[in-house]
């Protein structure tokens, strides 16, 4: 995980003007700027599962758009060495891998635009959506926008991203093997993750804010019976070390205000997720953590609208899983357009604004 990240490849947005006005009967046409429009599905997100389901749903012939959103490409194209993705043996750049995964959809005929989707109504069929000011409309929707991982929020935290600082143990555990990592949090996540790192690392120190863990406690009893890990209790860390790669933290104590440097070789932030489910919480079912719901599967609460990757599933959290996921909804929804008998917009929907 050490070379720079690169950024994504632009892609062929001709203008920013605004999507005409929604055409007669239900279906939006596209505006001059190529934006707008509507799809048999509408697939929102772009990482592994959003881009998988694209790459199905383009080879079906559904021609669907893909509203990328605020990071085309997903989560990958903040890490760098991919080494569990199958069929690199060497392994892969993450940006690299998820700009193949776009091509491979552009070359079926996905249309993707680096959108955000702002607004949503699944009231009825055509489904809308609207994004960046255009409004699409979409006989069926795939919902794939992740989940955040949460960070501190430090200038150095996000310039080490990948050379050493990390948010996920089991991608990026193996590259500590021999080396001191330090792990940031103190509920089950942070347990979990301190414990496996433990498998590579010759020493885990645990970053805790507070003089207790929040986590169950059997996990707290496991870690803690782990000679390779160490708490440093009441210590915030407030800044990250290093030029081209981490050497250490610089944590306060939360009690006294004192400051000391931890070395270490690796970073890892435990501190939770944020499911990208704003959007979509008025139309479909979220569980307490704020994850998208699903039964059989992909499906949603609507029908018509499928659920892929990371923004339902928090137990597996893999580009792979992701991926296989996004594969899923794409069949889902190609059987449901066809079981409907006919892919096209439903006569005399409502009409759509574009804002
Ligand atoms: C630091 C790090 C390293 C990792 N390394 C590995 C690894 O080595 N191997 C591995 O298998 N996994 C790895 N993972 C996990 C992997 O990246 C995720 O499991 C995977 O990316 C999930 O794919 P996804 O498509 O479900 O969601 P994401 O990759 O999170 O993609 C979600 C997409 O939805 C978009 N989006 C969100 N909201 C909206 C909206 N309102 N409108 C439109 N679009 C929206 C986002 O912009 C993004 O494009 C790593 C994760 C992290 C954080």
């Amino acid at each position: 995980m050490t070379p720079p990240i690169t950024g994504f490849p632009a892609i062929s947005i001709v203008d920013d003007g605004t999507a005409s006005a929604a055409a007669a009967n239900s279906a939006v046409a596209t505006a001059p700027s190529g934006r707008g429009g509507h799809a048999k599905v509408v697939i929102v997100g772009s990482g592994p599962a959003g881009l998988t389901a694209a790459i199905y749903a383009a080879r079906a012939n559904l021609e669907p758009i893909v509203l990328a959103g605020y990071v085309p490409g997903g989560q990958l194209m903040i890490t760098s060495d991919v080494e569990n993705y199958p069929g690199f043996i060497d392994g892969v750049q993450g940006p690299e891998l998820m700009d193949m995964f776009r091509k491979q959809a552009e070359r079926f005929g996905a249309r993707i635009m680096d959108v955000d989707v702002d607004k949503v109504d699944f009231s009825a069929r055509p489904f809308r959506l609207w994004a960046d000011g255009d409004a699409y409309t979409a006989d069926s929707v795939i919902v794939a926008t992740g989940a955040s991982a949460l960070w501190l929020g430090l200038d150095n935290e996000t310039r080490l991203r990948g050379r050493g600082v990390s948010a996920c143990a089991t991608c990026d555990g193996f590259f500590f093997r021999g080396k001191k990592v330090a792990v940031v949090g103190g509920g089950d996540t942070a347990l979990e993750e301190a414990t496996f790192l433990t498998r590579f690392a010759t020493e885990v120190v645990m970053l805790h804010r507070r003089d207790q863990f929040r986590g169950s406690k059997i996990m707290q009893a496991r870690a803690l019976a782990n000679p390779k890990i160490s708490v440093r209790w009441n210590r915030e860390v407030i800044d990250v070390l290093g030029e081209e790669v981490v050497s250490g933290v610089r944590l306060r104590d939360t009690e006294t205000g004192q400051e000391v440097v931890e070395t270490t070789d690796g970073l890892f932030l435990a501190i939770g997720y944020r499911p990208n489910t704003e959007v979509f919480r008025d139309w479909l079912e979220v569980d307490e953590k704020g994850y998208l719901k699903v039964h059989d599967e992909t499906l949603s609460k609507i029908d018509g609208v499928f659920v892929a990757g990371d923004v339902h599933d928090h137990r597996y959290r893999q580009a792979v899983t992701a991926a296989a996921d996004g594969c899923k909804a794409a069949i889902d929804a190609e059987r449901w357009l066809e079981a409907q008998g006919s892919s096209e917009p439903v006569a005399g929907a409502v009409a759509v604004a574009t804002s």
